[in-house]
């Protein structure tokens, strides 16, 4: 299995990147491309699989990790569609169906977190544990949660970024996700920083109030997490916590603060960076693929 090359596909709001190869250390060429409309955006993604296609070893498997939200169930005449979005053009966009018939070889659908949450568990914070969850913070905020080996979710993936938490007291701006306001996402993602600080987040040194307030929700988001489902491990990612990595000992201190001795978690850091760094997401594709290839239906939303 281990010895045929895979294609990834990362589709996300910003730039798509595909990448041929094995794994994190195996990666025979990786191209980015930026998300335009879907037709042109997938006809260039398909002008770079087609020439890796035709090249000596082709590709065995295709593992697609995309913005969402998506529909991964196979047995759902929407399956590798996009969903509801606010990204123009994209809402019912036909990707995998569309990769899959053309390229004819096991294609695997999920989230962009999913993936690189199955990444990590490979090859980088999360190897060797069976459950963990892996958290985005930049454009949006995402959650991958890793169960069994397996990302979990239902009906769909879940969407644990608009989740809504307590507010750090005395704190009431009303946040920036325009479905709901001050859900995790509305908080302390990127434009959300951005929007209550009326200029970009990296011009807010370290000790700028507003860390204290994105340190508490995404604290109040491990929480969640912790006492849902346990995770052994929680890796924390995206543009926000790679450009603030003060937030770490905040976001730990937080926690523990929150949970308050009810709920001892594992020793040893519990919420960390994820080792992948920015080829997390990238490498998330080929972690799909691996899964198809060795037989894994991928997430739960397959099982249908
Ligand atoms: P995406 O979510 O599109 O995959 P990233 O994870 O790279 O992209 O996150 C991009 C977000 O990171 C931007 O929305 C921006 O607000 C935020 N960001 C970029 N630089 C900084 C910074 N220095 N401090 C805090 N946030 C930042
Ligand atoms: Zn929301």
């Amino acid at each position: 299995m281990a010895d045929r090359m895979m294609a990834s596909v990362e589709l996300g709001g910003t730039k798509c990147v595909c990448l041929l190869g094995r794994g994190p250390d195996e990666i025979a060429e990786q191209r980015r491309i930026p998300t335009e409309a879907p037709e042109r955006t997938l006809a260039a993604i398909e002008a770079v699989l087609d020439r890796w296609r035709e090249a000596e070893d082709g590709f065995s498997a295709l593992g697609i990790a995309s913005f969402g939200p998506i529909d991964i169930d196979r047995s759902s005449p929407g399956w590798g569609r996009m969903k509801a979005t606010t990204k123009p053009g994209w809402q019912g966009a036909d990707i995998a169906g569309r990769l899959e018939r053309r390229y004819a070889v096991p294609t695997a659908f999920d989230t962009d977190v999913n993936g690189a949450a199955l990444a990590e568990g490979l090859w980088g914070a999360a190897r060797g544990l069976d459950s963990f969850a892996y958290v985005t913070v930049g454009t949006g905020v995402g959650v991958g949660i890793v169960c069994g080996g397996r990302p979990i979710g239902g009906f769909s993936h879940p969407e644990a970024g608009h989740v809504r938490v307590a507010r750090a007291p005395g704190d009431d701006w009303p946040g920036f996700c325009s479905f709901h306001g001050g859900c995790v996402e509305g908080l302390a993602s990127g434009p959300a920083i951005e929007a209550r600080l009326g200029h970009p987040a990296a011009e807010a040194p370290a000790d700028h109030p507003v860390w204290r307030l994105v340190a508490h929700t995404l604290a109040q988001l491990c929480h969640g997490l912790a006492l849902v489902a346990a995770p052994r491990r929680i890796l924390l990612g995206g543009g926000v916590m790679e450009a603030q990595p003060h937030l770490f000992p905040r976001i730990r201190e937080a926690l523990a603060a929150s949970l308050a001795d009810y709920f001892p978690l594992p020793p040893g850091d519990y919420v960390v960076a994820p080792g992948l760094g920015g080829l997390a997401g990238p490498c998330g594709g080929i972690a799909l693929a691996q899964g198809v290839l060795s037989g894994g239906k991928g997430n739960m939303g397959h099982d249908g």
